[in-house]
């Protein structure tokens, strides 16, 4: 046992640096080398050589793991923004106005002598929206008024929380006083409907010359065009520093704004633009456009990096 050569001894030094030796084999190298300089350092030198590459595998390990952990992330964000997207698209439907057909039950109107008109909707209303202005005579503004009103339910208001009976002042103006009313109009989305005729119910007053037609409100139509040329601006513009890694990925960003908001206004309202109430689709659309941005953001990185691994295969 004590006498062994140091070719025994070097022929067993691979299996030693890698543990690979029992514990005899092992007992013995080391009392070898505690009596030889030159097997020692032949072990040293090994040592050493076997670190780095251990080194090399543990580097790749803990980035591994982060890009484990950026992949939770990812998969975090994009759930998140999912279920926020789906719970704001039930909420927008629930809400969604639909306006109602006309009929004599629906609204009431009570005019006082201080001049104001109090005007009572019944509980299958769920909402309301009124207008007015002077009506012009020969290019002059007269002192008499002209008011629109348009009421709907929702499918919330249906079904969850019943609505009750609601009344507002029609003419006050901010001063306190009330504006003369000549006439109060009622419209509806006609939009559906081919047989009947299309022009603005007069439901208080008298009548005026020639029809009134309320027609959508086709705003969102403007937007989606503005979105459009953004987008082509972003592209233009990515296309000149696309060499410039931090720039366009922000440019990309930024891109991704007006595409989330034509997803969201598709998602809302499909491909039609024209609406009678614009307010509300289009907050709806703006909030939408919110965990919309954050799933298209993750998409792209996921793409991205898909893309790049592709590349490097
Ligand atoms: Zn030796």
């Amino acid at each position: 046992m004590k006498k062994i050569s140091c070719d025994i001894v070097r022929d067993l030094l691979p299996i030693y640096v890698e543990n690979l030796a029992s514990f005899d084999t092992r007992k013995m190298i080391e009392e070898h080398i505690e009596g030889c300089d030159e097997c020692y350092n032949q072990l040293k030198e090994m040592q050493e050589k076997v670190i780095i590459p251990a080194d090399t595998i543990v580097a790749p390990m803990t980035t591994l793991k982060k890009k484990m952990n950026k992949k939770k992330l990812n998969i975090i964000v994009i759930t998140v923004a999912a279920v926020t997207a789906i719970l704001m698209l039930v909420l927008v439907w629930m809400n969604t106005p639909i306006l109602l057909e006309y009929n004599d039950n629906l609204i009431k109107f009570n005019s006082y002598e201080n001049g104001s008109i109090l005007v009572t909707l019944n509980d299958e209303v769920g909402g309301y929206d009124s207008s007015g202005y002077p009506e012009r005579e020969n290019n002059n503004t007269t002192e008499e008024y002209i008011y629109h009103i348009t009421v709907w339910n929702t499918l919330w208001n249906k079904y969850i929380s019943k609505g009750k009976e609601q009344s507002f002042i029609l003419n006050a103006n901010d001063d306190g006083s009330y504006n003369k009313v000549k006439s109060i109009y009622y419209y509806t989305d006609y939009s559906n409907k081919i047989t009947v005729d299309k022009y603005d119910r007069l439901i208080y007053g008298e009548d005026n010359e020639g029809t009134i037609v309320t027609l959508p409100r086709l705003t969102l139509a403007y937007y989606t065009l503005l979105c459009i040329a953004a987008i082509i601006v972003c592209g233009i513009i990515w296309f000149v520093f696309r060499k410039q890694k931090k720039t366009s990925r922000i440019i990309g960003k930024i891109a991704a704004i007006p595409v989330a908001y034509l997803i969201s206004q598709t998602c809302i309202m499909g491909f039609n633009t024209s609406t009678y109430s614009l307010l509300f689709y289009f907050y709806s659309i703006l909030l939408l456009t919110i965990p919309v941005y954050f799933i298209l953001i993750v998409m792209i990185k996921i793409l991205k990096k898909r893309m790049s691994k592709h590349h490097m295969n």
